[in-house]
């Protein structure tokens, strides 16, 4: 059987145990894309899992490549060098495999990137608000290092909600980014904080509700001057944009434009 993998693993940042940065080469340059947009990675299901995963919840053959879609958290003029923000679904069938690779391994790494979550699809002047879960801020990061330097003229803040300190993956990057540029705001907040946490320990619908867009980032929630980006758990996904209902807030589809743009892992 000839091999699909066509990339190779050249970093691998452990945040935790069960999340990670990724980084690999891909042999041939992909094309430039948009800010926000996926990929796909593949490993055949011989490879070895994690020691720390548990039994997949079902069998993957060994020549059966598995593939699943990763947004992309590099500059979107990266092109043979891409960037991933991976947690590890214990029974899974990729992820355990993504955890088990080292620097040099080989996997598959679509040769498309697709997507409509964009950042390029908000009209020029809007204030931006991207709110992720987990590893949902991934999408952010291509946003920011895409486009934070050219609209300093707009608002911009990211509401990254995780459990502990530890699951909030480019917090050193953002924090520097939100001290560097001052039209970017930086809001994690975190469900299960120990004491040594100073920061925000809201629900995102709670940060919402107190109007801290308002007070701490001069942002209005109204859909013709700010456009929100949701990504992560389906829960959180709902929740929000149900509470951005109130505001008539409409999801963004090719057919109907909307200020409201959502991405589900
Ligand atoms: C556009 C897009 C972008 C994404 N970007 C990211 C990203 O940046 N980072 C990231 O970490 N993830 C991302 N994801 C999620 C990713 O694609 C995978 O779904 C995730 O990594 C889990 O893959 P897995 O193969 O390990 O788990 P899977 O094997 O797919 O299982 C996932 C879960 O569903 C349950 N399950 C699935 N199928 C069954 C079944 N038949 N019966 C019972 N239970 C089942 C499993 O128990 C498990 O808990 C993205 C998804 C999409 C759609």
């Amino acid at each position: 059987m000839e091999s699909k993998y066509n990339a190779t693993v050249i970093g691998k940042i452990m945040i935790t145990p069960d999340i990670m940065v990724l980084r690999v080469n891909a042999d041939n340059p992909r094309a430039e894309f948009e800010s926000g947009q996926y990929t796909v990675l593949g490993l055949y299901g011989h490879e070895v899992r994690s020691l720390n995963s548990e039994a997949e919840h079902k069998f993957s053959p060994n020549d059966k490549l598995i593939r699943r879609a990763y947004s992309i958290a590099s500059h979107r003029a990266a092109s043979n060098e891409l960037e991933f923000y991976i947690s590890q679904v214990k029974d899974g069938q990729l992820t355990p495999r993504v955890f088990g690779l080292e620097q040099g391994d080989r996997l598959f790494v679509g040769e498309k990137i697709v997507g409509m979550f964009k950042l390029s699809d908000t009209p020029k002047g809007m204030d931006i608000v991207m709110v992720a879960t987990g590893t949902g801020v991934a999408p952010y990061i291509s946003f920011l290092r895409s486009h934070i330097a050219e609209n300093s003229d707009i608002n911009m803040a990211v509401i990254h909600g995780a459990a502990h300190q530890w699951d909030l993956g480019y917090y050193s990057e953002l924090s520097f980014l939100a001290s560097t540029f001052p039209n970017f705001h930086y809001f994690p907040t975190l469900t299960d904080a120990d004491e040594t946490w100073q920061g925000h320990k809201l629900w995102i619908e709670e940060m919402l509700e107190q109007g801290i867009l308002a007070s701490e980032a001069n942002i209005a929630i109204a859909p013709e001057k700010t456009h929100f980006f949701l990504c992560g758990n389906p829960k959180m996904a709902k929740g929000i944009s149900a509470w951005l209902g109130q505001y008539e807030y409409i999801k963004h589809s090719r057919k109907a434009p909307g200020a409201l743009h959502v991405e589900e892992f």
